[in-house]
């Protein structure tokens, strides 16, 4: 029979028709009055996403190249980064620091639980010579979503540089950039922006460009100083042209539903899917679960490789599994980026088929009820 691809996984995600079209334009040349015009144009519309007025690069990159950008950039030989790790992509950062001879105060926190405000506190207190702050405002791996607001609290009137990781974060979850005083946020295309893996954003602050102003550590494609120069028309090296078009149409969308409507459409989409999970008699991870991306544990007894298996081929929905040392363990369905009530309905659906398939005990429909009496009581 037929089968569709349904992509639920936190990222890649689904592209909208409009942001598919964008990208089919004819190229442009990069240093063109045309192109410059529109990359302008993008380079300031952007701000909207990360709820800011300081400067966002854009990069041709996935989004570790952004972080791995901010460590070069910020910090220098010996310097000292408190790195919260909770996850693969708090993990992250401490391996890039480490690759680039960055001392790390590790705050390490169970998978699936979050960082205490206080604990960041003490870190500062205890490491004074620390530079920055490394967090991770959605921890993907866990589907985990920490109190960046009140970290922030605690961080904005020292001297250290707050920088989050929001590459599945932003625009799924609240993220005031200025409001909240995060000094520096990096995303990338692929999930809530609704675009095609390929781009990297670094939004940055005055606080934390003191840093680059000083950093010593090596770099070249990525240096900030080489983008400032040429922004906000150009960037220093060819740019995915094709992305900036599609770009600028995401940045339209998103406008045009409005980034409150975006943060509580995917609250709405996260509440439906743990209602299910919740009906199903199935567990969540994560003790702080977020609007990104709902873990769910493995049932007893099943194969969790088996079961992302089953939904992909046997039902085109292509979920996530678990990374690290998660894997086997739990199932992601994302809510991210251009989705619907019926993404929830069609990821809830073929859980519950693939569940049964797999011989788990499960009333089909349950979830499904649950997701759309959530529906039904928000009135979508
Ligand atoms: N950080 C987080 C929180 C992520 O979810 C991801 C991608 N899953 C990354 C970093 C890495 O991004 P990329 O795969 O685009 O390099």
């Amino acid at each position: 029979m037929l089968k569709k691809n349904y992509i639920l996984s936190p990222g890649p995600t689904p592209v909208p028709e409009r942001v598919l079209l964008a990208g089919a334009q004819p190229i442009l040349h990069h240093r063109t009055p045309q192109f410059e015009k529109i990359f302008a144009e993008v380079s300031e519309s952007i701000k909207y996403l990360f709820q800011t007025k300081n400067d966002v690069f854009i990069f041709a990159s996935s989004g570790t190249g952004a972080m791995e950008a901010t460590v070069a950039n910020l910090l220098s030989k010996e310097d000292t980064a408190i790195v919260v790790v909770g996850g693969k992509f708090g993990e992250r950062w401490e391996e890039i620091c480490k690759a680039f001879g960055v001392n790390v105060v590790r705050i390490a926190v169970e998978w699936g639980d979050v960082v205490s405000p206080v604990q960041i506190e003490e870190a500062i207190k205890q490491h004074p010579e620390a530079k920055v702050v490394l967090t991770t405002i959605s921890e993907t791996s866990t589907g985990t979503v920490s109190d960046l607001e009140a970290i922030a609290e605690v961080v904005k009137d020292t001297d250290k540089i707050l920088v989050t990781d929001a590459v599945s974060g932003l625009l799924a979850t609240p993220l005031k950039m200025d409001e909240w005083n995060v000094n520096v946020v990096v995303a990338a295309s692929q999930k809530g922006v609704m675009l095609p893996p390929g781009l990297a954003f670094v939004a940055i602050d005055e606080k934390a460009w003191r840093l680059v102003e000083s950093s010593d550590l090596p770099k070249y494609y990525f240096d900030f100083k080489a983008y400032k120069k040429k922004a906000p028309k150009q960037t220093p090296y060819t740019t995915s042209v094709s992305m900036i078009f599609q770009l600028r149409e995401a940045i339209e969308m998103i406008k045009e539903e409005g980034i409150e409507n975006v943060w509580e459409r995917h609250r709405i989409l996260a509440d439906a899917v743990r209602a299910a999970i919740k009906a199903l008699g199935l567990e969540l991870l994560s003790k702080s679960p977020g609007n990104i991306a709902t873990a769910i544990k493995v049932p007893e007894g099943i194969d969790g490789l088996q079961l992302v298996k089953v939904l992909r081929d046997k039902h085109g929905a292509v979920i996530a599994g678990g990374q690290g040392k998660l894997v086997g363990k739990i199932i992601r369905i994302a809510h991210l980026g251009y989705m619907d009530k019926f993404d929830m309905i069609t990821a809830i659906s073929s859980l519950e088929m693939s569940l049964k398939e797999l011989g788990y005990p499960i009333e089909l429909g349950k979830g499904v009820r649950a997701a759309e009496e959530v529906f039904m009581r928000e009135g979508v």
